[in-house]
């Protein structure tokens, strides 16, 4: 497996070198607004510490960003009125993997609504900066 990249883009939000929308951070965890949602509310949780997916990251990490992204998805349910939630987690290329720094999705759903394929369109700066402060509103309660 290749080694961990410093330059993903994933790294350079972590560092505070390019901005997201913020709904979690704790001392191992940082959780953004997937700027291509697959529903609204989409979300990508992910750890502070540098591990390129699955198959290298410590257990305590991975252990902080599951607890994270349990949190997340309870509050999601309520702030986006889903009625379900899809969790997605891609490793190396072959497996679906786009930026390279661990991260699991968190995606509201409602029945019968299929999920948009992947990098379909941005959404809005002001659309997703109203969904970060509702997630994160509740999440900080
Ligand atoms: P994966 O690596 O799990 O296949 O997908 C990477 C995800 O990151 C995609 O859902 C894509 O929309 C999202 N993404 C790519 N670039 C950015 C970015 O600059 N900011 C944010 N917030 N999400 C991004």
């Amino acid at each position: 497996m290749p080694s961990y990249d410093p330059n993903n883009i994933f790294a350079k939000i972590l560092r505070g070198e390019l901005p997201c929308h913020k709904v979690y951070e704790d001392d191992k965890v940082l959780a953004f607004l997937d700027i291509m949602p697959r529903a609204p509310g989409h979300t990508l949780v992910l750890p502070k510490a540098a591990a390129r997916n699955l198959l290298d990251v410590e257990a305590d990490d991975l252990a902080a960003v599951a607890t994270a992204a349990q949190k997340i998805a309870k509050a999601s349910m309520a702030v986006f009125n889903a009625e379900g939630v899809t969790l997605q987690q891609f490793n190396e290329g072959a497996g679906g993997q786009v930026v390279f720094h661990l991260h699991i999705h968190v995606i509201p759903r409602k029945a019968g609504v299929p999920m948009k394929p992947p990098a379909t369109e941005k959404e809005k700066p002001e659309v997703l900066s109203d969904q970060a402060l509702r997630l994160s509103a509740v999440l900080k309660a």
